[in-house]
């Protein structure tokens, strides 16, 4: 099947009444980008950078993790990629780094809230990525925001570490837009006040959906419980687009929610035109793009917000699809 998609790879990515989405790719290796280039990606939406960190016995020096920005940054000539900073803690952990014995990992020290105590790591990320962002289309994006607090503290960091590359003259795109992952409830409800602070939000559903619902993304025994289409969750994504909206800046889904067929009607009902998916989702997801309709989904959300279960969303979502899944 998939061979047989590999003809719409260049072709434009449109829905049949001519809107046209991107569909991005996340990736976690430089090693990926040659299939994103050959599903013909419009780039790469969410880059987890933990990777570099993986498999190894000491932290990455800048000077390394410069290098593979850049050279993911020149393969994808001039293609967008947003660079995620570290996200460890929770799923993910690294040998050489020494996470506390929780017991609620995915409630305790992750991601943004290790880079804002530990910001010389942080710091030594974000100067990479800058001197990367002079070679490519780069954007930054920090994970599991929950606070404007912690969205103002990153930026200090950042912009500490921007002066020091002035200071040395080192040169790096002094634009560089700046995101948000929205993936905790927290951030969803203060999105009006953290949308005009940032660029871009880019909403991670794989773990919305675990502090939505209250179910652990990982634990099996809950897993029928994990569901992106929970009435809940739906109005999560509602409101955070209504705040981008307001606010005037871009948003894109970068969740495995992305990838789901079933889920391409709400994001159309919703405006949103980019979404960022594993590499081997793209064709599939741009297939059932191409005989969507945009301007048909836009009355799809008064009936979504009528339903009380995930089974009378999945009913509705079928009939604005036009396929079968
Ligand atoms: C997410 O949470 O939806 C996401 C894209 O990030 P990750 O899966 O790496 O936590
Ligand atoms: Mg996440």
């Amino acid at each position: 099947m998939r061979d047989k998609l590999q003809v719409l790879a260049h072709i434009p990515t449109r829905t049949e009444d001519g809107i046209e989405i991107q569909l991005a790719a996340n990736i976690s290796t430089v090693k990926e980008l040659d299939q994103v280039m050959k599903n013909g990606a419009s780039g790469v939406g969410l880059f987890r950078t933990e990777f570099i960190y993986m498999d190894r016995d000491s932290l990455p020096l800048e000077e390394e993790q410069f290098r593979v920005y850049k050279q993911v940054a020149e393969k994808l000539h001039g293609k967008r990629v947003v660079i995620r900073t570290l996200d460890i803690g929770g799923d993910k952990s690294l040998d050489y780094f020494a996470l506390p014995d929780e017991d609620n990992p995915a409630l305790g020290y992750r991601a943004i809230r290790i880079s804002l105590d530990r910001t010389d790591l942080f710091k030594t990320q974000l100067r990479a990525i800058l001197r990367a962002s002079y070679f490519g289309n780069i954007q930054l994006l920090y994970p599991m925001i929950s606070s404007v607090e912690e969205l103002d503290r990153a930026n200090h960091v950042l912009q500490i570490a921007k002066q020091e590359l002035r200071d040395e003259q080192i040169l790096f795109n002094e634009q560089i837009e700046v995101g948000i992952m929205i993936e905790v409830p927290a951030a969803v409800v203060i999105a009006d006040l953290l949308a005009p602070k940032v660029n871009f939000f880019s909403i991670g559903t794989n773990d919305l959906v675990q502090y939505v619902l209250a179910v652990d993304r990982m634990n099996e025994t809950v897993a029928h419980l994990y569901d992106p289409f929970h009435p809940a969750v739906l109005r999560m994504l509602k409101s955070t687009v209504e705040a981008a909206k307001a606010a005037n800046i871009h948003v894109s889904v970068c969740g495995e929610m992305a990838g789901d067929i079933r889920a391409l009607p709400i994001w159309l009902g919703l405006e949103i035109k980019e979404l960022s998916m594993s590499v081997q989702s793209i064709l599939k997801v741009k297939n059932s793009l191409l005989q969507s309709h945009f301007n048909e989904s836009s009355a799809i959300w008064k009936e979504l917000l009528c339903c009380t279960s995930s089974t009378a969303v999945l009913k509705i979502l079928s009939k604005y699809l036009h396929q079968d899944v």
